[in-house]
C-alpha cells in the first residue's frame, strides 16, 4: 500500500486533502491523473450499464434530501456501527473490527516486553489472547454503543431541530423516491433499472487504508426493479436477476483488468444481512490490506418502495398489464464504490520488472482506463521542426483522446515516466521524421507499446486510424505486423 500511496502522490493521482494545513483525516484529493482515471471508471460503468443496456436509465439526484427519506429507509434508526473506546488511550474502534487488528501486548512471560501480535492469534510467549485495547495494550475497552454514521447538517439559516437534515450516506434512496417519476416519464416495463453515480458521506468510526474507507466517497449504484410474480427459467425473477447481476459485475471488473485470482464472491451470512435484504453477495478484491469488499449486490426485496409509500402516503406500485393488478416491484442492487474500484485497478496494474538490469515500474492499466492514452515525445528538443511536429500531432490526437507532451528529459527517462502512469502508447518524432541537412524526412513517427516495449514506424497521416484501432480494442501485434518494426525493443 505504501508504494501505491507514494506513486499516487508523486505522479499526481491522489493527494492528501488540505495537506499544507496538516491534512484532514481520511479525506483525499484527486490530482490531474487521478481525476482522469476516476472519470474513466465512471464513464465506462455508465456506458456499459446504462447507455448500452436497453433496460436501464440514469438519474442525478440532489445530495440533500427530505429528512423523512432517511426515517423511511431505516437509516435514522439502523445505519449504525458498534463503537468501543479504550479507557486508557481514548482511541475509538469499530467493535466488529477489533479482532481483525494486530494487537499490542506487554508480555508477562518476557518481563513485560512489548510485542505486536498478529490479528486473532495468541501471544507466542505466554499464550494469552487479546483482552485489552489493541492500540495501546493497556486500557480496557468499553461495552459497544451504537453510533449513527450519517452526517447531520441544517437546511436554511436557522440551526434548530426542525431544520436538521443529512448528507446522503448512499445514492440508492433517490432511485426509490423517484421510482414513479422515472416510470411515468420514461414509460418503462419491468424489469428495468435506474442508475446513479455520485458522492456519499459516512462518518466512519475508523476510516483509513488510503482511499479504501473515507468519510466522503463516490458510489455507482443501480436499482434493478423486477416483478416478484414473474419467474425466469422456473425461478423467482428476483433470484434470477440477482445471479445475473453478480455475474455481470464480476465480468465487468475482469474486462477492465482485474485478475480472476484477485477476485472472489462472499455470501453474507443470515445474521449479517442488512434489515432489508433477502440475500447479499459481496465481490471481494485482494487489496494490499487483504481480501475486502469491492462492491455489494443485494436483493432488497420490496422493502424500500413499501417504506417510502407508507411514510410519504404516495403509491409506489407498477401496474402489471398481464395480471391486471398493481404490484410492488422487488429490487436487486449492485452498489460499487468509485474510489475502491480505482484502488483495485491501480493495485492490480502495478508491476515492477527488470529490464536490462534496471527496475521498470509499469502500470498495466487497461487502455480505456489509462489517464493518458498517448504521450508525444521529441527525440531532440533543440530541433524546432521536431518540436513543431510534436505539437501538431498533440493537437490532432487531443481532439479525440487525452494526450500529453513531455520534453523535460532524455527519451529513456520519458518512456519510464509514461510507463509509471500507465500510458499505453508513446509517439516519438526524430530527425528521420522531419529530415536533415536539406534531405526530405520520411514523415513517419515511432509508436512504442507500453507492455511489450516494441516500436514500429508509422506514417504520420495514419496515426489517428491506428490509435482508433488500438484504443478501441485492437491488438498491438496486428498493428505491428502491418508496419516495419523499428529498432526492435527500446534500448533505453
Ligand atoms: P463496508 O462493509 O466496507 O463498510 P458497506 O457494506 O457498508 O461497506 P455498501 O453500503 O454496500 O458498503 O456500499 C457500497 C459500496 O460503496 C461499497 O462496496 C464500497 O465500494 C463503497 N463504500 C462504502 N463505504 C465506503 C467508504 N467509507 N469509503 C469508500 N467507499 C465506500
Amino acid at each position: 500500500m505504501d508504494v501505491l500511496v507514494s506513486l499516487c502522490k508523486r505522479r499526481g493521482f491522489v493527494f492528501q486533502s488540505s495537506e499544507i494545513y496538516g491534512g484532514t483525516g481520511s479525506c483525499w484529493d484527486y490530482g490531474p491523473l487521478g481525476v482522469e482515471l476516476k472519470n474513466n471508471i465512471k464513464r465506462l460503468w455508465w456506458r456499459d450499464f446504462v447507455q448500452r443496456r436497453p433496460d436501464v436509465v440514469g438519474i442525478d439526484a440532489s445530495i440533500l434530501m427530505h429528512p423523512n427519506v432517511w426515517r423511511a429507509s431505516g437509516h435514522v434508526e439502523n445505519f449504525t456501527d458498534p463503537m468501543v473506546d479504550c479507557r486508557e488511550c481514548k482511541h475509538r474502534f469499530r467493535a466488529d473490527h477489533v479482532d481483525a487488528m494486530p494487537w499490542v501486548h506487554y508480555c508477562a512471560a518476557t518481563k513485560g516486553n512489548k510485542f505486536t501480535v498478529k490479528p486473532g492469534e495468541p501471544c507466542g510467549h505466554c499464550g494469552e489472547r487479546r483482552s485489552l485495547c489493541p492500540q495501546c495494550g493497556k486500557g480496557t475497552l468499553t461495552a459497544p454503543r451504537q453510533f449513527n454514521l450519517m452526517f447531520k447538517t441544517f437546511m436554511g439559516p436557522v440551526e434548530e431541530d426542525a431544520a436538521v437534515t443529512y448528507l446522503r450516506p448512499e445514492t440508492a434512496q433517490a432511485m426509490f423516491v423517484n421510482f414513479d417519476n422515472v416510470l411515468q416519464s420514461m414509460r418503462l416495463k419491468l424489469p428495468f433499472g435506474i442508475a446513479q453515480q455520485g458522492r456519499s458521506f459516512r462518518n466512519e468510526i475508523t476510516p483509513g487504508n488510503f482511499i479504501f474507507r473515507t468519510r466522503e466517497f463516490e458510489q455507482m449504484e443501480l436499482e434493478y426493479f423486477v416483478n416478484p410474480r414473474d419467474t425466469v427459467d422456473g425461478r423467482p425473477a428476483d433470484e434470477h436477476w440477482h445471479d445475473r447481476w453478480i455475474e455481470d459485475c464480476l465480468a465487468w471488473y475482469k474486462r477492465y483488468g482485474l485478475r480472476a485470482e484477485n477476485l472472489q464472491l462472499r455470501e453474507h451470512e443470515k445474521d449479517e444481512l442488512a434489515h432489508y435484504a433477502k440475500r447479499t453477495v459481496d465481490i471481494e478484491y485482494r487489496f494490499p490490506i487483504g481480501w475486502s469488499e469491492l462492491m455489494g449486490i443485494a436483493n432488497r426485496t420490496d422493502y424500500d418502495l413499501k417504506q417510502h409509500a407508507k411514510v410519504s402516503g404516495k403509491s409506489l406500485t407498477y401496474f402489471d398489464e398481464e395480471r391486471k393488478d398493481h404490484v410492488v416491484p422487488f429490487v436487486v442492487e449492485p452498489a460499487a464504490g468509485v474510489d475502491r474500484s480505482l484502488l483495485a485497478f491501480l493495485s492490480d496494474a502495478y508491476q515492477e520488472e527488470e529490464v536490462r538490469g534496471e527496475k521498470r515500474v509499469v502500470l498495466r492499466l487497461h487502455p480505456e482506463l489509462a489517464p493518458v492514452k498517448v504521450a508525444i515525445l521529441p527525440l531532440l528538443k533543440k530541433r524546432d521542426e521536431i518540436v513543431r511536429a510534436c505539437h501538431a500531432i498533440r493537437d490532432e490526437l487531443a481532439r479525440s483522446w487525452s494526450v500529453a507532451y513531455d520534453d523535460t528529459a532524455a527519451i529513456g527517462r520519458l518512456y519510464r515516466r509514461q510507463d509509471e502512469v500507465g500510458t499505453p502508447y508513446c509517439v516519438t518524432v526524430d530527425v528521420q521524421t522531419v529530415g536533415d541537412a536539406g534531405e526530405q524526412g520520411d514523415d513517419r513517427v515511432t509508436i512504442r507499446d507500453r507492455d511489450s516495449m516494441e516500436q514500429v514506424r508509422v506514417p504520420r497521416a495514419e496515426l489517428v486510424p491506428v490509435f482508433r484501432e488500438l484504443l478501441e480494442g485492437g491488438a498491438w501485434k496486428d498493428v505491428a505486423a502491418r508496419f516495419t518494426p523499428a529498432a526492435a525493443k527500446d534500448s533505453a
